[in-house]
């Protein structure tokens, strides 16, 4: 349940309202707009029955909401989600790129990809430190030590840095170093982990589960809001489908169904979505034109040599192509590329 509050409703209207619902035993989640507060009602709702929310003063209506998320929930709040991180904002009217190797390497292969990636005019750079390989012999990522490397090419050529945590202890060591942490497409169901990064200050880049539905999705994302982290980026990388020409199925569609059901900033990675370097310009284009806010890609300056997603992997010169082929589109959408 939401209660939309009168735009005349005053502050003790307000906190009457949030008073009321702590008595029946129910949470509030407040949404301030500039002319609007919107008061999202967590808990039981059934306890409200016959209580005349609605004759409060103050009060304008109130929406049931059968979604079992409120918080990302577009009913919530009507307006985009847009906001910093540092000087980079994201949403609105930009259009954001991410870009990086799939693992950090060695300190020559971050800060090569750093430099070619800040010369293009990329800010986040991503680079995976704890990696959630399928195979437990695959390269597992170089931990603590990747995320100093990142951390120096990032401020070497003054970008941002996004990496993935894979558990609690990951987030203890990552968050010392990260602007954005990163819940996989393996991790999106992890709840415990959900909710420690969300009791986090960091942005919090959240992949769609490989087999999540959308309302799984935005449940996960709602873990983490719930927590008080209101800055979550949603990323489609691609499901699981009968299909085995590509690696997963991007689910182009996701991103309108998610821009519909929810106020979050919706990103694409083509790269993990397709798992073959071919298809990621085509992608990438077409993620552009269904309206998401922003790419994630994955760049490596000698894919052949790569550790990890070799094959995915674009190098720098394919990235500068990837950029050439996004920016009339970016514009036609009435976005800023960033
Ligand atoms: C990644 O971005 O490094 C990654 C492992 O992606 P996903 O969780 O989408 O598979
Ligand atoms: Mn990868």
């Amino acid at each position: 349940m939401i209660i939309v509050m009168k735009p005349k409703a005053t502050q003790e209207n307000i906190e009457h309202v949030v008073e009321k619902l702590h008595k029946y035993g129910l949470e509030a989640h407040l949404s301030q707009g500039k002319l609007v507060t919107i008061i999202g009602v967590i808990g039981d709702k059934a306890v409200l029955a016959n209580k005349n929310m609605e004759l409060l003063p103050g009060v304008d209506k109130l929406i049931p909401v059968t979604e079992t998320y409120k918080l990302v929930n577009r009913k919530f709040s009507d307006q985009n989600t847009v906001f910093k991180i540092k000087d980079i904002e994201i949403g609105g009217g930009n259009f954001t790129l991410i870009a990086g190797p799939c693992s950090i390497e060695s300190e020559e292969q971050i800060f090569s990809t750093a430099k070619s990636l800040s010369e293009a005019g990329v800010k986040i750079l991503r680079g995976g430190a704890f990696k959630p390989r399928t195979s437990p012999y695959s390269f597992q990522g170089l931990g603590e030590e990747g995320l100093k490397l990142m951390e120096g090419a990032a401020k070497q050529f003054n970008m941002i840095t996004v990496s993935e945590v894979t558990s609690v202890y990951a987030l203890d060591i990552a968050e010392k170093y990260l602007d954005i942490i990163q819940i996989g497409a393996r991790n999106m169901h992890n709840y415990e982990l959900l909710k420690e990064v969300g009791r986090t200050h960091k942005p919090i880049f959240l992949k769609r589960g490989l087999s999540a539905t959308i309302d799984e999705w935005l449940n996960a994302a709602e873990y983490i809001i719930r927590e008080n982290n209101s800055k979550v980026i949603l990323c489609e990388r691609g499901i699981r489908t009968f299909e085995t020409s590509t690696r997963n199925t991007l689910d182009i569609s996701a991103v309108p169904v998610v821009k519909s059901k929810s106020h979050l900033p919706v990103f694409v990675d083509p790269s993990h979505a397709s798992g073959v370097k071919e298809y990621i310009i085509p992608l990438a284009r077409a993620a552009v034109a269904a309206d998401c806010d922003g790419l994630m890609v994955e760049v490596h300056p000698d894919p052949d040599q790569a550790l990890s997603d070799g094959a995915q992997s674009l190098t720098p010169v394919e990235f500068m192509e990837l950029i050439k082929q996004i920016k009339p589109i970016v514009e036609i959408m009435r976005r800023k590329l960033r």
